[in-house]
């Protein structure tokens, strides 16, 4: 937990967020300028900075987004199937163009055009 993190706040409730899920490692949230018709970020409560930071000890709650984000794709109204599907975006750093310095995954989908294809 870090106290000026902006993504530690919205994961632990101090800062007001759309919640799509929650348990003890990971927090998922509507992105506050959502790009597509489903935009949502997915964080785990613990801070590591970018992927640039995880360890060997993130690997188990890292495996678990992986399999988390195709099921939250899915309710958050991502069409399944080829023709279907979500783009999984992961910024790390400034040449990354990380802007916030919690790691965090962007799951992006929805029937298109989008406003940034
Ligand atoms: P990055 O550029 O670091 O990969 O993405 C940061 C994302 O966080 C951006 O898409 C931005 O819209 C989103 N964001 C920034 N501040 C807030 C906030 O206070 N609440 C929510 N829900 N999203 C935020
Ligand atoms: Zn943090």
């Amino acid at each position: 937990m870090s106290d000026n993190c902006l993504f530690c706040k919205i994961s632990r409730g101090d800062i007001p967020s759309r919640k799509v899920y929650e348990d003890d490692e990971l927090y998922a949230f509507h992105d506050i300028h959502p790009i597509a018709p489903v935009h949502f970020l997915v964080v785990p409560k613990r801070h590591i900075t970018s992927l640039q930071d995880v360890s060997q000890e993130d690997a188990g709650v890292l495996g678990r987004m992986t399999v988390l984000l195709p099921q939250l794709a899915l309710e958050q109204g991502c069409r399944p199937g080829p023709e279907g599907g979500f783009r999984v975006m992961v910024n790390n750093g400034a040449d990354g163009g990380q802007e916030v310095p919690h790691l965090h995954y962007h799951v992006i989908g929805g029937p298109r055009p989008w406003k940034r294809d």
